[in-house]
């Protein structure tokens, strides 16, 4: 059911405005006309309007009341009484005390892993514990291992982002120089080895670059991971919270996930059972896909603000194309001396051809194509968007012009059909 064009919402100290864009190619623009509010721990200006597009499921928060006014077609909207807001509050208040200790003493701050299974709100709970963060002056390192959605970077990466002012309403979290690895894939099932293998290297990198930032360090870590935690999904999030030896496990709206854990982890690891808010909308795999690829658009051309990404050939000799992980073999087919595993982090050789139109090309910053690249970051990401294989040239949509830097490339997955 579609509502009213205009609506004006009174809301009492302590609740949510929640609402839907659905329709395609809708608008909503929101406006706070009086009191304070506030967008997944951003504060909204009084007066401005925000604008959010189709698939925006928004929650306005108001810790002492305010008046808010939607314009265009909602799909659905209300106010809640019942959040989980204050307990989320007392999370931030326990991590904000560690942090001072962590200044005091000398020490680390809260290393933070946010799990549970999808569609609970992980995503917008570590947005809510990085702003609080970052808005008592704390300089927090957010880290997104969640390969699916790619909040950071594409879908298919993890990457970690130092917060230095609380996310856009708008746009997330600003994308200065943040700290990619390539996965090529929308899930860590695809190659559990190599999803490990980055995981590692980024928490290693995290640990380095903490040892040289006083007030990171003190400030800590919040890490948001996969919905998949049954089975090897399970195994995967262990590894993740030894290799980047956390100190606390929010588990939202899962008990068995949150028994395994008390059960396994070190008893100096806190863990600690969320509910979800009622207001975390399920998405469909439809949705999901949409979500990604509205991301990589986003990646390539901008939301609010605009980017210009350009479009050139490249000859097919000068592109040096790999992907990661070589088909997996019994291990008494290997080579002497490598083991099954190892085959999934080495790089095998991709030649140009047809099939790779509309792909993503991650553009890493290793120049030779040996078995540390998986272990480099990477400098951004290219799409196919043409294959000419009588000119022998692939058309390249980047955000960088030409020439492409002279690096490897490491074939993803995912797709995108440029029809900007
Ligand atoms: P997860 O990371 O666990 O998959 P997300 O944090 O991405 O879950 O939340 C799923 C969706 O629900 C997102 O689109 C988010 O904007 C929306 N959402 C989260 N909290 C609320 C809320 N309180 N009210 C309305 N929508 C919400």
């Amino acid at each position: 059911m579609t509502e009213v064009q205009l609506q004006e919402f009174k809301l009492e100290p302590d609740s949510e405005l929640r609402f839907e864009v659905e329709s395609k190619n809708e608008k909503v623009v929101l406006e706070v006309k009086s009191g304070y509010a506030e967008l997944f721990g951003t504060e909204l200006v009084k007066g401005k309007p925000y604008e959010f597009h189709t698939g925006a499921k928004v929650a306005v928060f108001t810790w002492h009341g305010c008046t808010v006014e939607l314009r265009g077609r909602t799909e659905v909207s209300y106010v809640a009484k019942e959040t989980p807001m204050v307990i989320y509050l007392n999370v931030h208040a326990a991590l904000e005390q560690q942090r001072v200790a962590a200044e005091q003493e000398n020490t680390r701050g809260p290393v933070t892993m946010i799990v549970g299974p999808g569609d609970v709100g992980k995503s917008t709970l570590t947005r809510l514990l990085l702003n609080y963060a970052v808005r008592m002056g704390r300089r927090p390192i957010y880290v997104d291992l969640d390969v699916g959605q790619g909040h950071i970077s594409v879908p298919g990466t993890i990457g970690a982002l130092l917060v230095e002012r609380p996310a856009s309403i708008e746009e997330g979290f600003s994308q200065q120089a943040p700290l990619v690895y390539h996965f090529g894939h929308k899930s860590p099932e695809e190659n559990i080895e190599l999803y490990n293998t980055i995981v590692s290297r980024l928490a290693e990198v995290i640990a380095e670059r903490c040892e040289n930032n006083r007030k990171a360090s003190t400030s800590g870590v919040i890490i948001n991971t996969c919905g998949w935690i049954k089975g090897a999904g399970y195994k995967v999030l262990t590894h993740a919270a030894q290799a980047f030896e956390v100190d606390v496990i929010l588990v939202l709206d899962n008990e068995r996930l949150y028994n395994e854990l008390k059960r396994d982890m070190p008893k100096f690891v806190k863990v600690v059972y969320l509910p979800k808010s009622g207001g975390v909308a399920e998405r469909s795999a439809a949705q999901r896909a949409e979500g990604r690829d509205a991301r990589i658009r986003e990646y390539f051309y901008g939301r609010r603000t605009p980017y210009y990404p350009h479009s050139f050939d490249v000859k097919y000799s000068d592109l040096k194309i790999y992907k990661v992980g070589a088909p997996s073999l019994p291990d008494s087919c290997m080579p002497l001396g490598m083991r099954a595993a190892e085959a999934l982090t080495k790089l095998v050789g991709v030649a140009p051809a047809p099939a790779l139109q509309h792909r993503l090309l991650a553009v890493s910053f290793a120049h030779e194509p040996d078995d540390h690249v998986p272990h480099c970051n990477l400098a951004g990401f290219v799409c196919v968007t043409a294959v000419d294989p009588e000119r022998q040239v692939m058309t390249i949509l980047s955000p960088q012009p030409r020439p492409l830097p002279n690096t490897v490339l490491l074939l993803s997955e995912l797709q995108y059909m440029d029809n900007h």
